[in-house]
């Protein structure tokens, strides 16, 4: 049985500390990833934690048929 799982790939935002953070969630949690990343966001990053930044690495999130594909 396998769960659709979200993945957060700080990788991919253009930044200058080349972060390389990746976060993962089943799907039925995406609100707690977006909790942890905001977290991330604000606390590395230094954004302000405003509704848009949630809305913003919202839309940064990839849907994964399974938790092993989530490394590739
Ligand atoms: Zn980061």
């Amino acid at each position: 049985m396998s769960e659709t799982w979200c993945v957060i790939d700080c990788g991919k935002v253009p930044s200058d500390s080349g972060c390389m953070l990746k976060i993962k969630a089943p799907a039925s949690q995406v609100e707690d990833l977006l909790d942890a990343a905001v977290d991330h966001a604000v606390g590395k990053h230094g954004h302000e934690r405003t509704p848009e930044l949630r809305e913003q690495i919202r839309g940064m999130v990839e849907y994964k048929e399974h938790p092993l594909a989530v490394a590739q």
